[in-house]
């Protein structure tokens, strides 16, 4: 039986970065079910860094992980990881409340962004139409993520610290021995210290493989396409646009607009694909806010966001299954947390406390921890 410190189960962003972190401190292997790491919702993501966006610690993390990003460490990355990509958060008259919401509390957490009206808006993006729009909002230094370059960066520095990732490896059990786990994935069996709980959509139904409670992480879809720009136009300055209730974004995507009509439907854990009637709905709520009409879809697909209750990250071990540690409930900000969050999943799987950084932004191992559910015991 192959012994490691520490057994990573799902190698999308969230395993491939904690596992990078881990194996710095001890022999880790990362066990992934398919042929490809980030096959699931991490290869389908849209990819953009917005720190007014999602809940607090969602947004602690991606700042506390922001740095990272922007200036990897020496050696990790051959290219930026990141590109300037403002983000506009746009308003019908209907939506000036939820608006000033937005502002308020983006505020109150420090991030930069700015009321800049109409006119400003439409000369970020010219395709909106002036008799559709309210108000909008800008967080100019918002960005765009290389997600395939990142993970591929987590992986290729995971494996040089001496780090094993086994694909094609699905996890079918886990079981208490003693003081470890012994871990069932493809024919090997692995005895190790700690499990990590990174498998996305998957969470619950690995925890009840290892005999914790299920936290309710529930997987939801959401839809994306790309079609060709209007003709003519230069959209490659274009800022990504939101909706201010989140009913729609569109953005600029290698000379393609890439839009989503910000669905989210509850969905079991599965290789999900997209729905007509959502692919239809991103195209028509993009023509009723622009000029742009849609002739051709060049592509669809759809991925699992996966929520937990609260709809914050859970990253803490189990409060009455020591050894298994959960790294979960990612929804829609898995990639720009992972630098943040995955740091932070070390430290407190090595040194049982946040870094002194993270906990500087207001963050504490409490907001994080699947004990705030009072659910996550064993059976
Ligand atoms: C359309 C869309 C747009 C998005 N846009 C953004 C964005 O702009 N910015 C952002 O930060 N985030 C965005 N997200 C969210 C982001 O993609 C996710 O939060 C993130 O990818 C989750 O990563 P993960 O590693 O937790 O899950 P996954 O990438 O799904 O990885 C989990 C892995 O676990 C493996 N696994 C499961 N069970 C087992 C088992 N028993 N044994 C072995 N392996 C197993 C799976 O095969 C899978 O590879 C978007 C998502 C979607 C769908």
């Amino acid at each position: 039986m192959a012994v490691y410190d520490f057994a990573v189960i799902g190698a999308g962003i969230a395993g491939a970065s904690v596992a990078y972190e881990l194996q710095a401190s001890g022999r880790t292997v990362l066990l992934e079910r398919e042929p490809l790491p980030g096959y699931h919702t991490t290869g389908r993501s849209a990819a953009f860094l917005v720190e007014s966006y999602g809940s607090q610690a969602a947004r602690l993390l991606t700042r506390a992980g922001r740095g990272f990003l922007e200036e990897p460490p020496d050696g990790f990355a051959e290219h930026p990881l990141v590109d300037p990509k403002p983000v506009l958060w746009i308003a019908r008259p209907d939506q000036c409340e939820s608006l000033e919401a937005a502002l308020q509390t983006a505020l109150q957490m420090g991030a930069d962004v700015r009321r800049i009206g109409v006119p400003a808006a439409l000369e970020l993006c010219p395709a909106l139409r002036s008799d559709y729009l309210a108000d909008a909002l800008v967080e100019p230094g918002a960005r765009s993520i290389d997600v395939a370059g990142l993970l591929e960066c987590f992986l290729r520095g995971f494996r040089g610290r001496g780090g094993d990732v086994v694909t094609k490896s699905p996890v079918t059990r886990i079981e208490r021995t003693g003081e470890g786990w012994r871990v069932d994935a493809g024919r090997e069996s692995y005895r190790v210290g700690v499990v990590v709980n990174a498998a996305g959509a998957w969470c619950d139904p690995v925890a009840d493989m290892a005999g914790a409670r299920p936290l309710g992480i529930q997987p939801m879809r959401r839809t994306a396409i790309t079609f060709d720009p209007p003709p003519a136009q230069d959209i490659s300055r274009w800022p990504c646009v939101i909706d201010a209730d989140e009913d729609f974004y569109f953005k600029p995507e290698g000379g393609q607009v890439l839009a989503s009509p910000c669905d989210e439907t509850p969905f079991e854990p599965c290789d999900v694909t997209p729905d007509d009637y959502e692919v239809a709905l991103a195209a028509d709520r993009v023509e009723r806010a622009t000029t742009i009409s849609v002739k051709h879809i060049r592509r669809r697909w759809a991925g699992l966001r996966s929520f937990a209750p609260d709809r914050s990250p859970v990253i803490g071990m189990d409060p009455r299954l020591d050894g298994f540690f959960w790294l979960a409930g990612q929804g829609g900000f898995g990639i720009m947390t992972s630098p943040g969050a995955s740091r932070s999943a070390a430290s407190l799987i090595v040194d049982g406390r946040l870094p002194a950084d993270v906990e500087a932004l207001g963050l504490a191992a409490a907001h994080l921890s699947p004990a705030r559910f009072g659910t996550g015991s064993a059976r």
